[in-house]
């Protein structure tokens, strides 16, 4: 099954008629119930990462119970829809990128299913290679590095310029741990990443605001729609690809608790 995590924005994206699963977890419930239901012939799983009501702030989002959630129901691949501010003034609001690689300017999360043990988990390439094969003829921009900062609050313009000059593209929210949760479960994980704004340092104006992310963002669903429908549908299922493998085990307990 395919997994999508909407995110901000992006609160429903099933057909009517779709199930509803509620899941817990050892790491508590996930965002919100996961819907299933079919998309381009294939079966999907949705999950709005904020929750659907928009409760949960980057920071609070229940990361390890998603990711949990969503391999417990029988999830293998997953699509990560976010939005990001861009540090390109070439790739302005509209563009749709998916990632290749990822900096970590988090702090303080949840980001790991392995709190002991001396486990440690192979990251260099941070994405499935078979999902972004599969989505990149359908978006504007294959390749780009996207930080993520720990939020909520946006970058100031001195962040900003500091993360354009070391040649990164995009800037978001969630990305992490949410990758490498998804890494530690074995499952194949792409983000497919809507700019709404250009970074503080990169426009002229008062700097990045709610209110513009949120209004971009639902200007552009139909085509990102599009674009996770396009790409499901591109999802070979017996592509071949590493995320399964990977020289550390699966975290213990890996068995789903159904309510
Ligand atoms: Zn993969």
């Amino acid at each position: 099954m395919i997994g999508v995590i909407g995110g901000t924005g992006l609160y429903r994206f099933l057909p009517g008629g779709s199930r509803q699963r509620i899941v817990d977890t050892p790491y508590g419930r996930p965002s919100a119930p996961i819907t299933v239901g079919e998309v381009a012939g294939r079966e999907v799983a949705f999950l709005p990462r904020h929750g659907r009501g928009h409760e949960f702030s980057p920071h609070t989002v229940p990361y390890r119970a998603n990711l949990w959630a969503l391999r417990s129901l029988g999830v293998r691949k997953v699509l990560a829809p976010c939005a990001v501010g861009s540090l390109d003034p070439a790739a302005g609001p509209g563009t749709i990128a998916i990632p290749e690689q990822l900096v970590d300017r988090t702090s303080g999360r949840a980001s790991t299913y392995f709190d002991g043990g001396g486990v440690h988990v192979s990251f260099a390439d941070p994405y499935c290679p078979t999902l972004r094969a599969a989505a990149a003829p359908h978006v504007d921009r294959a390749s780009s590095t996207m930080v993520v900062i720990e939020g909520p609050r946006f970058s100031t313009r001195a962040e900003s310029r500091w993360y354009a000059a070391q040649g990164w593209d995009l800037v978001n929210m969630t990305g992490l741990p949410e990758a490498a949760l998804a890494r530690e479960l074995k499952l194949c994980y792409a983000s497919i990443a809507l700019v709404t704004d250009l970074d503080a340092g990169i426009e002229a104006g008062t700097g990045v605001r709610t209110e513009d992310v949120l209004a971009e963002f639902s200007r552009n669903l139909p085509r990102l729609t599009d674009v996770l429908t396009e790409t499901i549908a591109a999802t070979d299922p017996a592509a071949p690809c590493d995320c399964a493998a990977g020289d550390h085990d699966l975290p213990a307990g890996l068995d789903p608790v159904r309510i």
